[in-house]
C-alpha cells in the first residue's frame, strides 16, 4: 500500500497548506527514516479552522439536521472506517510503531464506536419537570455546545480521536482536532472519511503541528466552547488553567501508573499473562499500562519467574511482521526517556532482572527498548511513582489485602487497576476500595464504547465513552412557560 508523503491541514472540507509555508517531518519509529511531511500549523491556521468549524455549526444543513439523520451519518462513517480498516491500520503502524496486527484489531473495533453513538443520536432529549406550580410548564432540552477543540496523543491516534469525535458529532457539535506531531496521518485520513460520509464541510477540521505552535493557540482560542484533551498530566494542567479562565468545560484523559495486583489464590499462569499484556502491549505506551505489579508473598517467586521468562522470549522487531511481539517506542526521545528511567531505577537500588537496554530492533535502526522487569523497588522510588510510558514493569511483594490496598492507592494517579484472585468477595471489596476509574478482575485492558471511563486523581477530569460522554458535549437549558 502506498501512502501520501506530504499532508496539508484539513479545513472546511479541503486540504489547506500551512499559512507559514512550513512543514515538519514525521519519521517511522521502526527505522528512524522519514515517513512524510505535514503542515506546521500556527495560530493563523487555528483561527481559520475554528472559523470553518463555527460556520459549519451555524450552517442550517448541520444545525437543523434531524437527530435521526445525524445518527445515519455516524453509522455511515463507522461503515466507511470498517471498509478502510486495513489502510488505516497500516498507516498507523508505520506512524507510531505499534504492531500491525494490534492496529488491525483496533481498527476492526473502531466502527463500533461510531455505531454506538449513531444509535444514541436520536435519544438525546430533555425532561418535563413537575414543579410545585401546576400553572407552569417547565422542561429541559439538551443542546450542542458549539466548536469543540480536541487534542490527542500519538499512542492510539485514531481510537483516542474517535473517543472525542463520535460523541461530539452525535450531540451536534463541530470539531477542530490537533493530533500529535508524531502521528498526523491517520487523523487527516479520518477527516476525509468524515466528509465522505456526508457530514457538512467544516464539521471536522484538522490542524497539524507542534503542541506549543498549534495546540496552545487552539486551547486559548476564544471561539471554542469546550476542550477535550488526551495526553500527559503536565499538558493537561496547562489546558485546564486556560479553560478555567474562560469558564469553558474540559474533558481531560491523562497519565497513569496503574497497579496490577496478584493474590495467592489467583490462577498464576493467567495472571502472569495479564501482567505481560498489561505492561508490554504497545511497548508499554498505553495510559492504562499495568506498570506497578504487586504479587502476594505466596506467589511472588512463581509470578516473577513466569513474567521474566516470558519477557526474555518476547520477539522484538519489525511491527509490520505478524510474529513480532514488541515494536519500537514512538520516537527517539521516548526511547531515551525510558532508558533514563531504568538507569535512574538502577541508581535508586533497583535490580534489573531482564531487559534494561535500548536496541536497534535487529538492525532495523529504530527506537527499540528491551522488555524490562525491575525488582527491589518500592513506592518511594521515582520509577514506581512516575509514568515511564515504556516496557518497564516494577514487581513488588505484599502480604495482606489491607496492605496492598494502601500501597496501590499510594499514587498521584487513578486511571485503572487489575485484581487477580479466585475470591469473589475480595474482588468486590478491593474494587470498591481502589482509587481508580476502571477496575479489571481476572482480566486487563477490556474496553467498550458503551462503558464509561474516568480517570481519578491526576489521571483526568470528565468521562469518555458511554451515554455520559455524549452528555459532556451538551449543555442543558431549562424553559419555563406560564400556562
Ligand atoms: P503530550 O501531553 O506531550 O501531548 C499530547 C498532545 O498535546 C499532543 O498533540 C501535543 O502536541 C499537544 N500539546 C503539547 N503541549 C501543548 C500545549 N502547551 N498546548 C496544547 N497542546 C499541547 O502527551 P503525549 O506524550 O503525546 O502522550 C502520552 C501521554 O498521554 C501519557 O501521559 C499517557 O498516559 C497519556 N494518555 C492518556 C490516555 C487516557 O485515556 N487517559 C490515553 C492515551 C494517552
Amino acid at each position: 500500500m502506498t501512502h501520501p508523503t506530504r499532508y496539508e491541514h484539513h479545513i472546511g472540507g479541503t486540504a489547506v497548506p500551512p499559512s507559514g509555508g512550513e512543514y515538519f517531518t514525521s519519521t517511522n519509529p521502526a527505522t528512524g527514516k522519514a515517513l512524510y511531511e505535514a503542515a506546521r500549523g500556527n495560530a493563523a491556521d487555528v483561527d481559520r479552522a475554528v472559523a470553518a468549524a463555527r460556520a459549519a455549526f451555524d450552517d442550517p444543513r448541520w444545525r437543523d439536521l434531524s437527530q435521526t439523520r445525524r445518527g445515519h451519518l455516524l453509522r455511515r462513517l463507522g461503515d466507511l472506517i470498517g471498509e478502510h480498516a486495513d489502510e488505516l491500520a497500516e498507516m498507523e503502524s508505520l506512524d507510531n510503531g505499534k504492531l500491525l496486527r494490534e492496529m488491525r484489531g483496533q481498527m476492526a473495533a473502531l466502527p463500533e464506536y461510531y455505531h454506538y453513538y449513531a444509535g444514541l443520536a436520536d435519544k438525546i432529549q430533555g425532561d418535563v419537570i413537575p414543579t410545585s406550580d401546576r400553572r407552569v410548564l417547565n422542561y429541559t432540552q439538551r443542546e450542542p455546545l458549539g466548536v469543540v477543540g480536541a487534542i490527542t496523543p500519538w499512542n492510539s491516534p485514531l481510537t483516542l480521536t474517535t473517543s472525542k469525535l463520535a460523541p461530539a458529532l452525535c450531540a451536534g457539535n463541530t470539531v477542530v482536532v490537533k493530533p500529535s506531531e508524531y502521528t498526523s496521518a491517520t487523523v487527516l485520513r479520518l477527516a476525509q472519511l468524515v466528509d465522505e460520509a456526508g457530514f457538512p464541510p467544516g464539521a471536522i477540521n484538522v490542524v497539524t503541528g507542534y503542541g506549543v505552535e498549534a495546540g496552545q493557540p487552539l486551547v486559548d482560542h476564544r471561539g471554542l466552547a469546550k476542550i477535550s484533551f488526551t495526553g500527559s498530566t503536565a499538558t493537561g494542567a496547562r489546558i485546564a488553567a486556560s479553560a478555567a479562565s474562560r469558564f469553558i468545560g474540559t474533558t481531560l484523559e491523562l497519565g497513569g501508573k496503574s497497579p496490577n495486583i496478584i493474590f495467592d489464590d489467583a490462577n498464576v499462569a493467567n495472571a502472569a499473562m495479564g501482567v505481560v499484556a498489561g505492561i508490554f502491549a504497545a511497548a508499554g505506551q498505553t495510559c492504562i499500562a499495568g506498570s506497578r505489579v504487586f504479587a502476594q508473598r505466596g506467589v511472588y517467586d512463581e509470578l516473577l519467574e513466569r513474567v521474566t521468562d516470558r519477557a526474555r522470549t518476547i520477539r522484538v522487531g519489525d511491527p509490520l511482521l505478524s510474529d513480532t511481539e514488541l515494536g519500537p517506542l514512538a520516537f527517539a526521545d521516548q526511547r531515551d526517556k525510558v532508558a533514563g528511567y531504568v538507569d535512574l531505577g538502577r541508581s535508586e537500588g533497583a535490580t534489573v532482572l531482564t531487559g534494561g537496554r535500548p536496541t536497534d530492533g535487529g538492525g532495523l535502526g529504530g527506537y527499540f527498548y528491551e522488555p524490562t522487569v525491575l525488582t527491589g523497588v518500592d513506592n518511594s522510588m521515582r520509577v514506581v511513582r512516575e509514568e515511564i510510558f515504556g516496557p518497564v514493569a516494577a514487581i513488588m511483594p505484599f502480604d495482606t489485602e489491607d496492605e496492598v490496598a494502601v500501597l496501590a492507592n499510594d499514587t498521584d494517579y487513578g486511571l485503572a487497576a487489575g485484581i487477580w484472585t479466585s475470591n469473589l468477595s475480595r474482588a468486590h471489596r478491593l474494587a470498591d476500595r481502589l482509587e481508580a476509574g476502571t477496575i479489571w478482575v481476572n482480566t486487563y485492558r477490556a474496553m467498550s464504547p458503551m462503558s464509561p471511563r474516568q480517570g481519578f486523581k491526576n489521571s483526568g477530569v470528565g468521562i469518555e465513552h458511554g451515554v455520559e460522554s455524549m452528555k459532556e458535549y451538551t449543555r442543558l437549558k431549562s424553559v419555563w412557560i406560564n400556562t
